[in-house]
C-alpha cells in the first residue's frame, strides 16, 4: 500500500489533476476530503467548520440506500472478489449476472422479462433508447425515431438522454440545436388536472407517426427541479401509448428501489412500462451498475430486424462483482421492512421540515418517501448554503432554488431530525 497522503497533499493533487461533476476546470473547486464513511456518516480527513463528521443527507446521490461499510454488502464484494472480480460477458455468463436478471425480473412490474447490464445510468437510457428506435427500424417504421418527454425531467449526461433533458434552464441548453431535437410536453402538475392530460393525449396522438416513445421520470422529476407530480398521469401516458403505437419508458433510476414508497414509482399507478432504467441504489451504492429491463414485444421487434441483435456491448456489461452487490443489496432491502422505514422517514420529514416554510425566500416544502425537498424563490447561493447544512454536520448538495435531502434508509430519527436542520439552515443562508 502507498503511504497515505496528507489531506494538503491529496487536494494539491485533486486542484491539479481531477475533474469533478459538472465542474469547472481542475483547480477551482474546493471539494471536501472524505476519509472514510460508515453507517449514514462520512468522515473528513481535517475538520470543517467545526465538525469532523458529516451525516449523508444525498446517500450519495440517491444510491447509498443502506448506508455505508455495511457489513452484508461488504461481505458479498468479498466473496465474489475471491471467486471472480470481473469477466467478458460476449460469449460467457455467469452466476451473480444471471441471478441478478432473474431477480429484477421477478421484483419489476409484468411484463418487463429481458435484461440488459450496463454500468450507469446514462448508459442504461442510452440502450433503452436504442432499444425504441431499433425495434421500430426492424418493424419498418423507421419514421419513428423521435422521443416525447417532459419539461423539468432528467435523464443523464450522454447524448440521447441530454436530449430529453429540461430544454430551458437544465444542465445541457449548452448543447441545443447540436442534440437530437425531441418532442417537449411541458412538466406535469403535482394534481391531476384533466386539462393537462387531454393536451398530453393530443400532443401524443400529433406526434404518433414520428414518435419511437414516451420517456419520462415516474412520480418524481429528479435533478431537473425535484418536482412530485399525479401518478394518474402515468395511467393517461400507458392509454395515450397503446392507442398509437408508441412505446413507453419509465426512468426510475433515481426512483427505483422504493425511495417514493413504493418498490417502483409507477407501482403508485399500477401501470407498466414497456421498457424500464434502473440504476443508482441498484447496488446500493456500492459499485457502478445499471440496467435496461424490456418485455417480449420489444425484444421480438427488434430479432426481426435486417440485423437483428441489439448492437450494444460495453465492456464492464454483467460485472460479477457489482452484480453479487446488487443481488445482496436488493436482498437486504427485502428482508426488512423497508417500506416501514420510508414512511417512518416520510414522517418524520414532514414533521421537521415543516418550520421551513416560515424561513424567509422559502416558496415550497414537499416530501415524498424518503425524499424531502424545499424551494426557494430564488437561486440558491451553493458555497453558504453548503457551509451552513456542513455547520450542521451534515452533508448536502443543494442547486439552482433547491435544497433538498434523500436520506440512507437506515438514517435513525435523530439524524433525520439534523439534517432537516442542515436544510432550514442552508434554505436560510443560501
Ligand atoms: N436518470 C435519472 C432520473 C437520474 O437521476 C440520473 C442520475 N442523476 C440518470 C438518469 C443518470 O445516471 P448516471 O449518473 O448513473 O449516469
Amino acid at each position: 500500500m502507498p503511504e497515505p497522503l496528507s489531506p494538503g497533499e491529496l487536494l494539491a493533487l485533486d486542484r491539479a489533476h481531477v475533474w469533478h461533476p459538472y465542474g469547472p476546470m481542475p483547480g477551482r473547486t474546493d471539494p471536501l476530503v472524505v476519509q472514510s464513511a460508515s453507517g449514514v456518516r462520512l468522515r473528513l480527513a481535517e475538520p470543517v467548520h467545526g465538525r469532523s463528521e458529516l451525516i449523508d443527507g444525498m446517500s450519495s446521490w440517491w444510491s447509498a440506500i443502506h448506508g455505508y461499510n455495511h457489513p452484508v454488502l461488504n461481505e458479498a464484494a468479498r466473496g465474489q472478489l475471491e471467486r471472480m472480480s470481473h469477466v467478458m460477458f460476449g460469449g460467457l455468463t455467469h452466476e451473480p449476472a444471471v441471478r441478478l436478471a432473474a431477480r429484477l425480473v421477478e421484483i419489476t412490474p409484468e411484463p418487463l422479462e429481458h435484461v440488459f447490464l450496463c454500468d450507469s445510468g446514462s448508459v442504461s437510457v442510452e440502450v433503452a433508447v436504442k432499444m425504441c428506435l431499433q425495434h421500430w427500424r426492424s418493424l419498418r417504421r423507421p419514421a419513428k425515431r423521435r422521443l416525447l418527454t417532459w419539461r423539468g425531467g432528467y435523464h443523464g449526461d450522454t447524448w440521447q438522454p441530454m436530449s430529453v433533458c429540461d430544454p430551458d434552464g437544465g444542465m445541457h441548453g449548452l448543447w441545443s440545436g447540436v442534440l437530437p431535437e425531441q418532442i417537449f410536453a411541458d412538466a406535469p402538475p403535482a394534481e391531476y388536472d384533466p386539462g393537462y392530460a387531454d393536451a398530453l393525449r393530443a400532443l401524443i396522438a400529433r406526434h404518433a407517426e414520428e414518435l419511437a416513445a414516451v420517456i419520462v421520470e415516474p412520480v418524481v422529476q429528479g435533478a431537473g427541479g425535484m418536482r412530485f407530480c399525479s401518478p394518474a398521469y402515468l395511467r393517461v401516458l400507458r392509454e395515450a401509448c397503446d392507442a398509437h403505437d408508441v412505446l413507453l419508458v419509465f426512468d426510475e433510476i433515481a426512483t427505483g428501489f422504493g425511495r417514493t414508497g413504493e418498490l417502483f414509482a409507477a407501482e403508485h399507478a399500477g401501470v407498466s412500462p414497456d421498457v424500464l432504467c434502473l440504476g443508482k441504489a441498484l447496488t446500493g451504492g456500492y459499485l457502478t451498475m445499471a440496467a435496461t429491463l424490456c418485455t417480449p414485444r420489444v425484444a421480438e421487434g427488434i430479432s426481426r430486424g435486417e440485423v437483428p441483435v441489439l448492437a450494444h456491448g460495453p465492456t464492464f456489461m454483467g460485472n460479477p462483482l457489482a452484480s453479487a452487490v446488487a443481488c445482496a443489496s436488493i436482498d437486504l432491502l427485502l428482508a426488512q421492512d423497508w417500506r416501514q422505514e420510508v414512511k417512518r422517514i416520510e414522517a418524520a420529514l414532514r414533521d421537521e421540515l415543516a418550520a421551513a416554510r416560515d424561513i424567509p425566500g422559502v416558496r415550497d416544502v414537499r416530501v415524498l418517501g424518503a425524499i424531502g425537498v424545499v424551494q426557494l424563490d430564488h437561486e440558491v447561493d451553493m458555497a453558504a448554503a453548503t457551509r451552513a447544512a456542513v455547520g450542521e454536520g451534515v452533508w448536502l448538495r443543494p442547486f439552482r432554488d433547491l435544497v433538498y435531502t434523500m436520506p440512507p434508509y437506515v438514517t435513525g430519527d435523530e439524524d433525520v431530525a439534523r439534517i432537516a436542520a442542515g436544510v432550514g439552515a442552508a434554505a436560510a443562508a443560501g
